[in-house]
């Protein structure tokens, strides 16, 4: 069942996304090699609940984690550990969500440990086209279109480059429930599925592989990794669609939030143009 949310619904998502858009640039600002996947949970969950909100994944089907932190070739799900200890060149992959007045939100990034300098190119330019899919896609987050107008929107930035594109975990709706209907995949053909109208909050989030698209799942029943060893790179937002456009809920500081009308304003665009030109 889809559910569409009201203006005052609304209201309060964008509160619980801007939220988790501070905690991502907390732990943006703290990350650094050293670090265990477990100060990055420790931090995140500090800071979801001083601010009197819930994490969303916390015991979520059992998950420990208020993070999920998934390390180079882990694509999703990965469990925060104290020995996960974090170096440079490693692709740290933060899933977070919160809970305000009952409603979550959900948003992920891929940061490289100290910086794009310390992996190939062919890793930066894997991390930075991943963001640019979820940018793509949301800008289809619009009325009129349907759920998989995003799909091959996501879909077309990865062809070019022969990355594998996970089939197995998608995008979702998110509000009271953390996964609604409809599903968002990340290939499709275009123009089906159900119709976007506004209301509607969905989770995009592309997952891209260096390597094959094929995953599997680590013994403790969590984390989810490429199948052939390669890295992987994930990025989420939570936007909402509305009569006036995209609506990115999550967005950071640093990011276009409302109305999504541009993507030459996504960071990070010019070193990948640069690389291209070079
Ligand atoms: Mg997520
Ligand atoms: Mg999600």
């Amino acid at each position: 069942m889809i559910v569409r949310k009201s203006p005052s619904e609304l209201e309060t998502m964008a509160v619980t996304g801007r939220l988790i858009a501070e905690v991502h640039e907390l732990l943006r600002d703290a990350l650094q090699p050293g670090m265990s996947t477990r100060d990055l949970d420790r931090i995140a969950e500090e800071e979801i609940r001083a601010r009197g909100a819930t994490p969303s994944f916390k015991g979520y089907r059992g998950f420990p984690g208020s993070l999920c932190t998934s390390v180079n070739e882990q694509i999703v799900h990965g469990i925060p550990s104290d020995d996960v200890v974090l170096a440079a060149g490693d692709l740290i992959k933060i899933d977070a969500g919160s809970i305000v007045d009952g409603y979550h939100s959900d948003s992920a990034v891929t940061w490289i440990v100290g910086g794009d300098d310390t992996v190939a190119p062919a890793v930066a330019d894997l991390v930075q086209r991943t963001r640019e899919a979820l940018w793509a896609g949301l800008l289809e987050a619009r009325a009129g279109n349907r759920v998989t107008d995003i799909s091959a929107a996501v879909e077309a930035v990865a062809q070019p480059h022969g990355y594998g594109v996970v089939r197995e975990y998608v995008g979702h709706g998110v509000g009271r429930a953390l996964h609604e209907d409809p599903q968002v995949p990340n290939y499709g053909r275009p123009g089906r599925g159900p119709k976007l109208v506004p209301g509607l909050v969905l989770a995009v989030e592309p997952m891209f592989n260096l390597g094959t698209a094929d995953t599997a799942v680590l013994d403790d029943d969590w984390t989810v990794v490429t199948a052939d060893g390669q890295v992987s790179a994930h990025w989420e937002h939570t936007v909402a669609i509305t009569e006036d456009g995209p609506w990115v809920l999550t967005a950071r500081s640093d990011e276009p939030a409302y109305p999504l009308t541009d993507l030459d304003r996504v960071p990070g665009r010019a070193a990948v143009d640069a690389r291209e030109v070079g």
